[in-house]
């Protein structure tokens, strides 16, 4: 069986979503998001993916304990949240480290204080990437993407190359895209981007408003888009607006549309602690555990601001890509996916 599994994920954001960089920047927004440092593309790094299903997946783990405890059932001793979510560094409340426990074996565990090595944890997280990013225009709001943005779902499209709109098909007037005018262009195989879109569970609202441009205009239209809000921090003891403290801070619009993967690696090959591992039996299995942080992601959400109504997050897709396609724009070169490498295997044996 192979050493690991690639399952693609889609999701849709409910409310603006803020994952911030951690530090302010002086300039037009004190609270930042995190970008990619190339394409300048705001994203939602694979670490905070996670903390964030880590602490979903126990949570999970332990209504279920509880409730297997009042049907009388068997239960496992060690309680799965809050132990096994977080970093695990508290001595006394940390990681079980167990080799049956879906929590520690699926997100890894801590090196704790006098005990043996750590373990990287059976499911990784790319970052979670802008795949459809909402724009008004006078036309109504339409979904942003780019040829850049659709390799993340298997898709190549080429001839997306002039400072243009590309639609199902060309138009007279051009098109605003927020502020910014741009002449209208057909892309030939625009359905076929709709249909791959179409199986990956994309709402057809959505499908049916996708909007295509360059690379170099995708990163600067999303950018020149992000939601702006303004707000001022409450002291908690007096429930009033402290001095000074009007702040602002940006986000993802709603509407926006992610893409992300989940990497599972084989728990055949790995051992905790000269142990095999039992919680999880193949790659399949790791996925279905980590998935179950899922219906949490869309009630308690991601990032920052929660208690402002920020960051809920519905998976649409959660299965592994069916089959990857290749679509063209234009006649044009079409370039061969590149394969990611296989990823490092970590034991503590
Ligand atoms: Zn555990």
């Amino acid at each position: 069986m192979s050493s690991y599994e690639k399952f693609l994920q889609i999701g849709l954001a409910l409310d603006p979503i803020h994952v911030g960089t951690g530090g302010a920047r002086i300039g037009r927004v004190d609270l930042t998001i995190v970008r990619d440092p190339v394409t300048q593309v705001p994203k939602i790094p694979g670490s905070s993916l996670a903390g964030v299903y880590r602490t979903y997946v126990a949570m999970h783990f332990e209504e279920e304990r509880q409730q297997q405890k009042q049907n009388g059932q068997q239960v496992r001793e060690k309680p799965f949240y809050p132990d096994c979510a977080g970093l695990g560094l508290d001595e006394n409340r940390g990681h079980c480290r167990q080799p049956d426990c879906p929590v520690c074996t699926v997100f890894g565990f801590a090196r704790g204080a006098g005990q043996e090595g750590g373990f990287a944890g059976l499911a990784a997280f790319t970052d979670a990437h802008v795949l459809l990013f909402p724009v008004p225009t006078r036309q109504g709001p339409m979904w942003l993407t780019s040829p850049m943005a659709l390799e993340w779902v298997g898709l190549e499209v080429s001839g997306v190359d002039e400072n243009a709109v590309y639609l199902e098909n060309d138009a007279q007037n051009p098109l605003n895209l927020g502020w910014l005018l741009l002449p209208v262009k057909a892309c030939a195989q625009m359905t076929e981007i709709k249909d791959r879109l179409g199986d990956l569970s994309v709402p057809e609202h959505i499908r049916n408003r996708v909007a295509l441009v360059p690379d170099r205009l995708f990163a600067h239209i999303v950018n020149s888009n992000l939601e702006v809000r303004t707000s001022v921090s409450i002291n908690p003891e007096t429930g009033a607006a402290e001095d000074k403290a009007l702040f602002s801070y940006e986000a993802l619009p709603r509407g926006t549309v992610l893409v992300w993967e989940i990497i599972a690696k084989n728990p055949a090959h790995f051992r905790i602690g000269s142990q095999p591992i039992t919680a999880v039996s193949n790659p399949g299995d790791v996925h279905e555990k980590a998935k179950q942080a899922h219906s949490y992601l869309e009630y308690l959400g991601i990032g920052g601001m929660g208690t402002r109504g920020m960051g809920r997050l519905k998976v649409l897709y959660e299965n592994p890509p069916r089959d990857e396609t290749s679509v063209e724009c234009a006649a044009a070169t079409s370039s061969a996916a590149s394969e990611a490498d296989s990823p490092e295997e970590e034991s503590d044996e």
